[in-house]
């Protein structure tokens, strides 16, 4: 079997439509996702993009539309089939292991023998930058290294897509800068996709290869973030960048 190549579709959503009582959070969205990009969900709050990333893994179902991972319809596959990785707001690691057994865990649920696991959970705690708090209980690390060993747990497993949930926004200011450019580094570094999420126009435009800028479950525009800053086709993402909406 070979893998993806980059520059391949690997996430596609094609007319998806989602809405709770009358909240609509997609609209016909239709979205083409490249192996090896980082791309971002921006837009205001309510937009619809953890709704969006939440249909892509498989939490929310569409109520129509179809989406596809690495070419293969997955709208109606169970999230822990579609080969990917999360990451959110909230740590969500577990506080009753250690830094290592958190990165490990998935790895075990996928029965991995314990000597892979050893060799792929010190791999991922470099990775991250914490070979030394392998052996530290979780709840005794910062803010800034509970997500450093929430992005080694996700990654672990080597997941075609990683997706994050607005992940720096519980850190502070300057922990968060440095978690940016940790990001890029290993979104440079293991070539996986990242699919992101974010309301922070900065973090969008410093980080993303691309950018879809949501607005009521439709995706206003997409492009890179150099022609969307400079030069907007819409006047929902002029005023966006500009702070009006
Ligand atoms: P964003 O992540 O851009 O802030 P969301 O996808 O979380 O947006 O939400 C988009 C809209 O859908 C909001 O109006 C929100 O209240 C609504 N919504 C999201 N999830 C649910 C749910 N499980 N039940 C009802 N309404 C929801
Ligand atoms: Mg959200």
């Amino acid at each position: 079997m070979t893998g993806p190549v980059l520059g391949e579709t690997i996430v596609e959503l094609s007319g998806v439509n989602k809405r709770f009582d009358g909240a609509v959070t997609a609209n016909n969205l239709s979205l083409s996702i490249e192996q090896g990009e980082f791309f971002t969900l921006l837009g205001p709050s309510g937009s619809g993009k953890s709704t969006v990333l939440r249909m892509i893994a498989g939490l929310e179902r569409p109520d129509s539309g179809r989406i596809t991972i690495a070419g293969k319809d997955v709208t109606h596959v169970p999230p822990w089939r579609r080969n990917l990785g999360m990451m959110f707001q909230s740590y969500a690691i577990f506080p009753h292991m250690t830094a290592a057994q958190n990165v490990g865990y998935g790895l075990k649920v996928r029965g991995w023998p314990a000597e892979k696991i050893a060799s792929r959970t010190a791999e991922m705690l470099e990775l991250v930058g914490l070979s030394s708090h392998g052996g530290k209980n979780a709840t005794l690390l910062s803010g800034g290294e509970q997500q450093r060993v929430a992005l080694a747990r996700a990654l672990a497993p080597q997941p075609a897509v990683l997706l994050l949930d607005e992940p720096l926004s519980a850190l502070d200011e300057k922990i968060r800068r440095t978690m940016q450019s940790e990001l890029k580094r290993i979104h440079g570094m293991t070539q996986t996709t990242f699919i992101y999420v974010t309301h922070d126009q900065e973090e969008a435009l410093t980080m993303s290869d691309r950018i879809a800028v949501l607005n009521h479950g439709v995706c206003a525009e997409c492009d890179e973030p150099e022609r969307l800053y400079r030069r907007p086709r819409t006047r929902f993402v002029a005023g966006f960048f500009r702070g009006c909406n």
